[in-house]
């Protein structure tokens, strides 16, 4: 039997021909599809400026060094990738935490307030399986302080905040970064991307993507030749190919076809398992649309008499694949070996991942898939 994967990238002819097009040109790296890659999605999202990089790793990478911060702190959720906050480290913040609100899985705003100290330095919210976290309330939090705002918004291209606005316009924030890994919404294979309304941010982001080199003449002091370069600042390789470019653009046109069908399947999922007692349903956003990257529900999995081994082991019986977003990062050995964090720090991110299990949500997934998973998970009771 095949089984129904949690997510799973939808490629198509067109993106085949663009990526072919891209490999019979004469550039493969640092040519026109990356620049136009970056238009088009600074465009999608209404930022000033996009630069693209190699995965959404490197994005929050060089925002972070890009934003030049004072040694501290910075605080994240522990219901996160390890990469949101192992970049504070490369960067040498120390990682701080704070607990989630159970009702959006996402960074809580009272929490953040408790752990801010004369030492934070950032705030990097995650928008987790896709819903936007609370931004004006981080937002007021920095106001006034010398306290940068990093979106990591891996899981929510295309979906809208609360009070209007698309993800990664950077109305509340320095700076977006997005991730094009093959699980995510759109895929470049691998891939990142930082959208800002920061000029300077910018320009240091051009620099640090390549090696912290310069070839722009107006940043030239002296330029003997056409050869000319300088190397300005300690910068990394972390360029976009041409090849993940094409494929990075031609996937976003496709975003609202694939957040159309991911809405949909939502829909149905919320409708089918309203009535059941023992699994909470992700949060609905009447009025908003939020692209959901995700679909994580959480079992009762005691009042159900099956462990979540055995319910993931029941549903790939029936054909459908499940994982488990997220391990709380501050569970992790090197966390607490490095930075002396403790199970029980963060209860609701605990509470929230001893009973969480994505099911599967994709655009390519048919209808009788989208059953097929409904019938398996009510059929566990
Ligand atoms: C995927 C992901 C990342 C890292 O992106 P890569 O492209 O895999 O490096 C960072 N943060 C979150 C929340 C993610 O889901």
């Amino acid at each position: 039997m095949t089984v129904i994967p949690y997510g799973r990238q939808s490629i198509d002819a067109e993106d085949e021909a663009a990526v072919l097009a891209v490999l019979r040109s004469p550039l493969l790296t640092q040519g026109p599809a990356t620049a136009a890659f970056e238009a088009d999605l600074a465009a999608q999202v209404g930022a000033r400026y996009c630069v693209a990089v190699a995965n959404g790793t490197a994005a929050l990478h060089i925002c972070m060094a890009g934003l030049e911060m004072e040694p501290g702190e910075g605080i994240t959720t522990p219901n996160t990738f390890v990469a949101t906050s192992n970049a504070m480290a490369y960067v040498g913040l120390t990682p701080v935490f704070a607990d989630i609100d159970p009702d959006t899985l996402n960074l809580s705003p009272v929490a953040t307030q408790a752990a801010l100290t004369p030492r934070t330095r950032l705030i990097a919210p995650v928008h987790f399986a896709g819903l936007p976290a609370d931004m004006p309330a981080f937002q007021a939090m920095a106001a006034g302080r010398d306290i940068r705002i990093i979106e990591d918004a891996s899981h929510a291209i295309g979906s809208e905040y609360a009070g209007g606005g698309r993800v990664g316009d950077c109305r509340h924030s320095d700076a977006t970064i997005f991730s094009f890994h093959p699980v995510k919404t759109i895929t470049a294979g691998e891939g990142g991307a930082i959208t800002t309304n920061d000029e300077g941010l910018y320009q240091r982001l051009l620099m640090l993507r390549s090696h912290g080199i310069t070839r722009d003449p107006a940043r030239l002091a002296d330029a003997p030749g056409p050869w000319w370069y300088e190397q300005q600042a300690l910068g990394f390789n972390y360029r976009m190919t041409e090849m993940q470019a094409a494929l990075g653009a031609s996937q976003l046109r496709k975003l609202d076809r694939f957040m159309a069908r991911r809405q949909a399947i939502v829909a149905r999922y919320h409708q089918a398992f309203a009535g059941l007692n023992w699994l909470v349903r992700p949060p609905e956003t009447p009025g908003q649309s939020v692209c959901q990257h995700l679909f994580v529900v959480q079992i009762d999995f005691a009042a159900i008499g099956m462990t979540r081994p055995e319910v993931m082991a029941a549903l790939l019986d029936q054909g459908v694949g499940t994982q488990v977003h997220y391990i709380p990062v501050h569970l992790q050995p090197w966390y607490r070996q490095t930075f002396g964090t403790v199970a029980g720090q963060y209860p609701a991110a605990e509470a929230y991942y001893d009973r969480a299990l994505s099911l599967p949500l994709f655009p390519a997934m048919t209808d009788a898939d989208v059953e097929q998973v409904i019938t398996a998970v009510r059929g566990l009771v």
